[in-house]
């Protein structure tokens, strides 16, 4: 089946969850054809460059001259018979295109949307879950938390910027939710990788999905893999990096990919 091309969304409504994540509620007249259950997917969202019109085809017509930004953001809710579309976004410094884009949206202001792809689910057969991410995989931990069967046990282990930053998650009540602060998460740091040992392992199959800065999320996924984690139940992706741009951040990961293979 042929990927369908971008769709133009308006921003409806944009309202902060907390100091550091804004949320942005998109509307479009067309969306009868939009997947339902594809909350925590990614998607690539299409930003007019500064100063200019909002021109996606120029991105298929290879014109560089207005092509528009792209930056990867992953779906939260989808509501049909609302028609609209959600998408949380992390308030960071130093700001991007995105980030800042998303601080002062407003209704009526419109960005292009290509995707999403399938759905980042955690694999709900297994025994137990380990969730460990920053606040770029807030959004994409909170929807996989929200569609674990209730009897689920395990750990999640969350790093937010500020006390404040703390927004309550609907989760099973067998999984623990442990939260790290760093205020300044563009210091490399051990914080989240640390917590994340402290946890313990427990019996039976483990399936972890664990998502950031990609520095933080090497280092747990070769905890992950030393612990005897089996590969199929393992989601690990570096979602940034400390000093690159998306655009600098994605060419890295291919080449470690590469390297890997
Ligand atoms: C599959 C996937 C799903 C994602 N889903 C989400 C999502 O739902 N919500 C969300 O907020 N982000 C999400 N991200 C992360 C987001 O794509 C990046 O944070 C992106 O760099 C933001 O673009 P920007 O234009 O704001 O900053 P850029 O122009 O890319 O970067 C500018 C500066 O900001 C720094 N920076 C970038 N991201 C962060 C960060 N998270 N924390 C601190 N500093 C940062 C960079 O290192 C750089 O110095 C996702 C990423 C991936 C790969």
């Amino acid at each position: 089946m042929s990927r369908p091309g971008p769709r133009i969304l308006s921003v409806k409504t944009a309202y902060n969850l907390s100091p550091h994540m804004r949320r942005v509620v998109f509307t479009a007249d067309e969306l009868d054809d939009f997947p339902e259950h594809h909350e925590s997917a990614n998607f690539k969202l299409l930003l007019p460059p500064p100063g200019q019109h909002l021109n996606i085809d120029a991105l298929a017509a290879g014109d560089a001259t207005n092509r528009p930004i792209v930056r990867t953001y992953t779906l939260r809710h989808y509501h049909r018979l609302e028609r609209e579309v959600v998408v949380d976004f992390l308030l960071h410094q130093p700001a991007g295109p995105a980030s800042s884009w998303a601080a002062t949206a407003k209704p009526g202001d419109v960005v292009g949307f290509a995707g999403p792809g399938k759905p980042k689910w955690i694999d709900t057969s297994a025994d137990w879950f380990l969730f460990a991410g920053d606040m770029s995989a807030l959004p994409a931990i909170a929807a996989n938390l929200e569609q674990l069967p209730k009897h689920a046990k395990g750990y999640t282990v969350l790093e937010v910027i500020s006390e404040e930053d703390k927004v309550p998650l609907q989760k099973p009540s067998g999984i623990e939710l442990t939260w790290v602060i760093n205020p300044n998460p563009q210091q490399p740091t051990d914080a989240l990788i640390s917590t994340v040992q402290q946890q313990p392992w427990l019996g039976g199959n483990a399936a972890a999905w664990v998502a950031g800065e990609s520095g933080a999320i090497k280092k747990i996924r070769r905890y992950l893999k030393d612990s005897g984690i089996d590969k199929r139940r393992l989601y690990a992706s570096g979602y940034w990096q400390i000093g690159m741009t998306e655009d600098v951040h994605q060419v890295e990961k291919r080449k470690d990919a590469e390297a890997e293979s």
